[in-house]
């Protein structure tokens, strides 16, 4: 497998200056600023749509790499490095399973828990083959499912032409229009997903309000997209008791028990971790409404991202 020059805001890097020491710091200057845009791999001419590659960071190893995107290993050369079968970026990674799989009109997930709210001993026979169907299937946990969101409102990728316009208010609107080609279960999830939002937006759409009104008539679960407010020692370093997020007009209560709390946060050290030190960390959680007021959370999950929004691995 060979390494060949890569294209990146218009200029071209040798495989030389990708590999050789003399030039790591260098080639580290350059994917640091690229970091979330989109680069090109020159083992054929330059195409714009074709050979794309992602720049992307691992705080754990503190280093750059490329990725391609998904599906496009047989554009690249047959030698090429990223012609290989591999699975690191994390798009091959959740596309790849069993769990997500194409459907007319979009994509439908396995979640790994059940979204009606009717206990198991009152559902009905058919209910019960769908659930053993299930069973036999890989699944999804709601990490996954987030980072699969950010996928398809194509926020895990950064371009020069987003300046200026990735903000909370455009990236929540692509999120919902991706919430429409997703099945969760076999439930549209744009009929299952609160919506960080604002008092004025939720007063003129009422679509939390709806979405939760629905989801209580129809027994069902819910998923909550927000971003944790911003982390106050005086306010977060014990535990309230809800869910600390922002942006929640329309929303019930969320409640959130110390065990699932702690449960999170030790599951997700380095997450929570970039929210202590003031970063932006996006919240997913699966919540049962009780009342149109209040609802408890079965599963929280925290994804750390850039001032751009990107995911931060
Ligand atoms: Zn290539």
């Amino acid at each position: 497998m060979k390494t060949f020059p890569i294209l990146i805001a218009g200029k071209k890097y040798s495989s030389d200056f990708q590999s050789l020491p003399e030039f790591a710091k260098g080639w580290r200057t350059v994917l640091t600023h690229a970091h979330g845009g989109v680069a090109h791999c020159l083992c054929k001419p330059f195409v714009p749509e074709l050979r794309k590659l992602s720049i992307k960071y691992t705080r754990a190893s503190d280093k750059y790499h490329l990725a391609r995107f998904h599906g496009t290993e047989e554009q690249h050369e047959t030698d090429c490095v990223f012609a290989q079968a591999y699975g690191e970026h994390v798009k091959s990674d959740v596309a790849g399973v069993d769990a997500v799989r194409k459907v007319d009109g979009g994509i439908a997930v396995s979640f790994h828990l059940g979204i009606s709210t009717v206990k198991k001993t009152q559902s009905s026979s058919s209910l019960t083959s769908v659930n053993t169907e299930r069973k036999k299937r890989s699944t999804v946990k709601s990490l996954k499912l987030l980072r699969l969101i950010w996928e398809l409102a194509e926020l895990d990728q950064w371009h020069s032409s987003f300046a200026g316009k990735r903000n909370y208010f455009t990236a929540f609107y692509r999120i919902e229009q991706a919430s429409h080609y997703i099945q969760v279960n076999g439930v549209p999830l744009s009929n299952i997903l609160l919506l960080q939002t604002t008092d004025k937006n939720e007063r003129a759409s009422g679509r939390n309000k709806e979405t939760l009104d629905d989801a209580i008539a129809n027994k069902r679960k819910l998923f909550v997209i927000a971003k944790l407010a911003q982390y106050k020692p005086e306010r977060n370093a014990t535990h309230s008791g809800r869910l600390p997020i922002i942006g929640f007009s329309g929303m019930p209560w969320i409640s959130v028990s110390s065990e699932l709390w702690q449960r999170t946060v030790a599951a997700q050290q380095t997450a929570h971790d970039y929210w202590i030190k003031g970063g932006d960390v996006i919240a997913i959680a699966l919540i049962e409404p009780e009342t149109a007021t209040s609802a408890s959370a079965l599963e929280v999950a925290l994804m750390p991202v850039s001032d751009n929004l990107v995911p931060i691995d």
